[in-house]
């Protein structure tokens, strides 16, 4: 008799067939999908910037795939993607007043 049939014919297998097709789905998300994906502020691609949050670190990066222009910042446990993203684009317009007060 082979390992197979063996375990077919075992009480053991039949149990975890049972337990396994009691199994409950996957709880549903309460969202599809959070918004990771954003238009870059540098190169105006619609869906260049990617953000991702590294939990270990506490640290937030949105980078553009396209022009490759990234952005790093830290982040809590309730930081999301769109608040990396919106980070990076009040730095690029207090880079931009810096910029025109210099000139001026
Ligand atoms: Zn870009």
């Amino acid at each position: 008799m082979s390992i197979v049939e063996r375990l077919r014919k075992s009480s053991f297998f039949i149990v975890l067939q049972r337990s396994q097709s009691r199994a409950k789905p996957p709880p549903k998300k309460r969202m599809d999908k959070l918004d990771t994906v954003f238009s870059c502020p540098f190169c105006n691609h619609g869906s260049g910037v990617e953000c991702r949050i590294d939990m270990k670190n506490l640290i937030g990066e949105a980078t553009c795939r396209i022009c490759q222009e990234s952005f790093s910042t830290t982040v809590t446990a309730l930081t999301e993607p769109i608040d990396i993203y919106s980070e990076w684009i009040d730095e690029c317009e207090r880079v931009n007043n810096n910029e025109e007060e210099e000139d001026a």
